[in-house]
């Protein structure tokens, strides 16, 4: 986003602005647990079925997905420029509890009618929109599903997570982190009316009752159904309510970074979310939290925000 561009222009013309207008309330999903009790599940295979849908190809400037002011970003002789992308729908099958989803992928009216869709207009413009390249969109893609969604994972509220919620059946719960609708900037001013278009038809948005982790590795973690199956990290940063998720599946576990780590050259180096982060000091031990887990469990298969590790698969496991 052209946010430096806006702040000093634009900024002293208007007031902070909350990221989006709709309801809240607590989550009715979800357990507070520590750290710990789901390390020490990691082992154990689970029987979570997870896929990971491409919905969109895409680019962003290096410079908002990776601080390039970082050390090693430096040493690396990383520059800004585009950065080709992805944006992703991951789908969770938990026997007992049904299909959820992580995100949202792309809303079909990308593809069909983006002038009346989340990615038109301005904002559109602002974002590129016009490089945003549909694989899937999420109205195709639930159609051929057996089953409704239960509920929506939400990583965050940023707009390419949400890209396909107007999709999703509007009955379905939308569960977020904490604080994640009230988050204020001034940037918000150019989002939240297409943010609230996107929620306008659903409940309150469910937020996770994160407590703290006694250990302090991450800023809240929940068992989500219970069974310890399912998992929430609280990953604040990126954005105030940042959240991961880590499903147990019969091959191992599957950690979604969501953007606590949008890229692969990020992940692998260490260096945080750039320009589009909130917080970058705080994003920056988020995601030192999450790839200190990985190293103490390297079987979890890690899908970031909007980047493929090497060796991740995209067929189910
Ligand atoms: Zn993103």
């Amino acid at each position: 986003m052209k946010r430096i561009v806006f702040s000093l222009v634009l900024a002293p013309a208007l007031a902070a602005c909350a990221a989006s207008s709709h309801d809240v309330a607590p989550a009715a999903l979800g357990t507070p647990r520590a750290t710990a009790d789901l390390e020490a599940l990691l082992s154990i295979p689970g029987p979570v079925e997870v896929e990971t849908v491409v919905a969109a190809d895409w680019a962003v400037e290096r410079s908002g997905l990776i601080n390039l002011d970082h050390p090693t970003a430096k040493a690396a002789h990383l520059e800004d420029g585009d950065e080709p992308i992805q944006v992703y729908m991951h789908a969770l099958r938990h026997p007992k509890f049904g299909l959820f989803l992580v995100d949202t992928g792309v809303e079909a009216a990308v593809r069909t009618d983006l002038d009346h869709s989340l990615f038109g207009g301005l904002l559109g413009s602002v974002m590129h929109a016009d490089k945003v390249k549909v694989r899937t969109d999420t109205k195709a893609w639930l159609a051929a599903q057996p089953q409704p969604p239960a509920g929506v994972f939400l990583t965050h509220l940023h707009l390419d997570h949400i890209s396909g919620i107007r999709d999703v059946p509007d009955a379905t719960p939308v569960y977020t982190g904490p604080g994640e609708a009230a988050a204020s900037d001034l940037l918000f001013m150019f989002t939240q009316g297409t943010v609230d278009e996107a929620l306008e038809s659903k409940g309150n948005l469910q937020e996770w009752r994160f407590e703290p982790d006694p250990s302090g590795q991450f800023a809240g973690v929940i068992d989500i159904f219970g069974d310890g199956t399912v998992w929430a990290l609280h990953v604040p940063g990126h954005t105030p309510g940042s959240t991961a998720y880590l499903a147990r599946t019969p091959k191992g576990p599957v950690l979604f970074t969501g953007d606590a780590s949008h890229t692969r050259w990020g992940w692998e180096h260490g260096v945080e979310p750039g320009s589009f982060s909130a917080d970058k000091p705080t994003s920056a031990e988020s995601m030192k939290a999450l790839l200190a887990l990985v190293a103490r469990h390297p079987e979890i298969d890690v899908r970031l925000g909007h980047q493929m590790l090497q060796s991740t698969s995209v067929a189910a496991r």
